[in-house]
């Protein structure tokens, strides 16, 4: 995975010093094994958590309690509507990232939440064209990132797949974003880190894929990758 990132090193003036962080992406799934992994100190090494959705915020906030490292998430269609003031939808000791870029540890991560719509009452959920008036509404962060660091986005996290890569064109609940595919072709991040698709589904059996210059990576259940 450091390949692409000393390539766009290689081509890339504005970079001047080699970086790495080791990341914990979680998404969609309670691993067990986490409350024992993590006291355990598996994953010492962790400097950065980012979260792709439906998960429960209080298992988020064990995470972000025993790495006692920065946390950044997006919410999923089934978790809360964001909000400040009820503790219940938000998780506590992180930053919801939808919508938002933030720079940390050298790294520039960028947010989009929620998946395609697919029923009337349900929460964080977008029609395609509702998404794309999301991910246009990122175009003045991603600009200022451009002239400040040199570069977009090094890491965008949804909770949604992008179009036509690790989604399920069988099943309308699992259709990925085209505005993501748009988002990634426009930021160029290193690494695209989603959640929403399991593998028990259909032709989901490809964790990683590779578009543009960015490597898609499905997290489900959770990974671990060096940037
Ligand atoms: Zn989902």
């Amino acid at each position: 995975m450091q390949n692409l990132r000393r390539q766009r090193l290689a081509g890339n003036s504005f970079l001047r010093h080699n970086w790495f962080v080791k990341i914990l992406a979680v998404s969609d799934q309670v691993i067990d094994r986490m409350y024992t992994l993590a006291p355990g100190g598996h994953f010492q090494e962790v400097g950065l958590i980012l979260g792709c959705g439906d998960l429960p915020y209080t298992y988020l906030e064990y995470i972000v309690t025993m790495l006692n490292m920065p946390m950044y998430y997006v919410p999923g269609n089934h978790d809360p509507e964001h909000s400040q003031t009820d503790q219940r939808a938000r998780a506590e000791g992180g930053f919801n990232l939808d919508l938002k870029t933030a720079y940390i540890k050298n790294a520039l991560i960028g947010g989009f939440g929620g998946c395609i719509w697919y029923r009337p009452d349900g929460t964080n959920q977008y029609t395609q064209a509702d998404a794309y008036l999301r991910a246009f509404s990122m175009i003045p962060q991603l600009l200022t990132n451009r002239i400040k660091y040199g570069r977009a986005l090094d890491v965008l996290i949804s909770h949604s797949p992008p179009f036509g890569i690790h989604d399920d064109i069988l099943d309308p609940a699992h259709h990925g974003f085209k505005a993501l595919n748009w988002l990634a072709r426009f930021a160029r991040p290193l690494y695209l880190l989603h959640g929403h698709t399991h593998f028990y589904r259909n032709n989901l059996e490809t964790q990683e894929t590779l578009s543009g210059t960015t490597k898609v990576i499905n997290v489900y259940p959770y990974k671990i990758l060096e940037i």
